[in-house]
């Protein structure tokens, strides 16, 4: 069969799985697949098309000559020590890391925004942040109408973005809450601050956070900085820039992890250059590419994480003048942090290459 042979690098995550996933629904030619993950995952076995193959290790190839295109998300130190070795070996990687992002050699692209930007790659090629895909693909439509100056957003990002462990966490954290409450012959009528309060001392600890996850809301997603703000509010600004090519953009962020499984929820207010009515932003959003209007508030209609979750568009809704910003907009953007926030924007990646003959 003709096609690429392409290695999918942390097949075993949450994003690998969904890589495996997104290239046998677009059709991707793959020739040969090359699952690998770490060694706890040698011999483990993936399935691709129908057929198994085996998971091999990094350590056990000598060598990556013959591998056309190589999918990395296994994490930013695995990234950074062998997304070269591919490259330099004839691969091109697009990596799902944020260990290339900020690099000035290296293109970061999200193609309904960017996509010429895979032209200049040197081996590498990275992925934006999930948070960051959704809001420029909702924002470079209005930017192309009315300038983008200032944007103000607070993520309600799910757990799954933060791998396998989180999603296990607050389902774990979850089933003992409700065996907890049977346990305890807890009813409606008794739920209170100081029942909850009780109940939660009991709940497993969540391995990938530092607090309770299920029923909670945390307003810390990666490390923090002296000013305050932390590494994830940081790529939203700086990698917005990078991709939209405006280092005059500001983005003041304030990322949330919520105890939803799967599909990030942004709340977004946008300072434009110049004035653009919520029918005309409706308008330039519906048709761009890659971005579903659900905006019906009368009917109760608007973006939700479980509607966008398995799907591969950015959902945008709540359409309205900002009521600080003047002129200005104010909208709710949803869309699934694995697929568009990951594999699938990997994915539209590698078809720009064939695209543009450069694999
Ligand atoms: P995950 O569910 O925890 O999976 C991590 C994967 O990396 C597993 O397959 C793991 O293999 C593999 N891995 C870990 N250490 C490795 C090593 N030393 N050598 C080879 N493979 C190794 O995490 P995830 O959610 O899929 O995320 C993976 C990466 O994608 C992270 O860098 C994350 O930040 C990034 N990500 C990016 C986006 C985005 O770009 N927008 C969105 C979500 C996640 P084992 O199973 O063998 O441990």
């Amino acid at each position: 069969m003709k096609g690429y042979r392409v290695a999918v690098v942390g097949v075993t995550g949450e994003v690998g799985k969904t890589f495996l996933k997104v290239l046998q629904e677009r059709n991707f030619p793959v020739r040969e697949l090359v699952p690998i993950a770490s060694a706890r995952s040698r011999g483990k076995k993936v399935v691709f098309r129908g057929e198994e193959y085996e998971v091999r290790a990094l350590e056990d190839f000598d060598s990556f000559k013959g591998i056309d295109l190589a999918l990395f998300s296994a994490g930013g130190s695995t990234s950074k020590e062998w997304a070269p070795k591919f490259a330099a070996d004839g691969a091109v990687v697009v990596d799902n890391s944020s260990a290339w992002r900020m690099d000035p050699k290296v293109p970061l692209v999200v193609p309904e925004v960017n996509p010429d930007d895979v032209k200049w790659h040197d081996g590498i090629i990275a992925n934006p942040n999930c948070s960051t895909i959704q809001m420029v693909v909702a924002l470079k439509p209005i930017y192309d109408e009315a300038g983008v100056k200032n944007v103000v957003v607070s993520t309600y990002q799910a757990v799954s973005g933060a791998g396998a462990k989180a999603v296990a966490d607050l389902l774990r954290q979850t089933v003992a809450f409700v065996e907890e409450l049977k346990k305890r012959g807890l009813s409606e009528e008794d739920v209170s601050p100081e029942a909850l309060e009780e109940l939660f001392k009991d709940l497993p600890p969540a391995e990938k956070f530092p607090h309770q996850i299920a029923f909670n809301a945390l307003p810390h997603i990666d490390r923090f900085f002296d000013d305050g703000y932390t590494r994830e509010e940081n790529k939203m600004l700086f990698e917005t820039r990078k991709i939209m090519h405006d280092e005059s953009i500001n983005v003041s962020a304030t990322c949330v992890r919520v105890p939803v499984f799967y599909g990030h929820s942004e709340s977004v207010s946008i300072e434009t250059e110049r004035e653009i009515s919520p029918e005309r932003a409706r308008e330039v959003l519906r048709r761009a590419p890659g971005v579903v209007v659900v905006d019906d508030p009368s009917k109760n209609e608007y973006p939700l994480p479980i509607r966008a979750a398995g799907r591969d568009e950015v959902f945008v809704g709540r359409i309205r003048k900002d009521r600080v910003f003047n002129p200005g907009l104010s909208m709710w953007v949803v869309a699934d942090n694995i697929r568009k926030g990951a594999a699938t924007n990997a994915v539209q990646i590698a078809e720009l290459l064939i695209k543009y003959g450069l694999i």
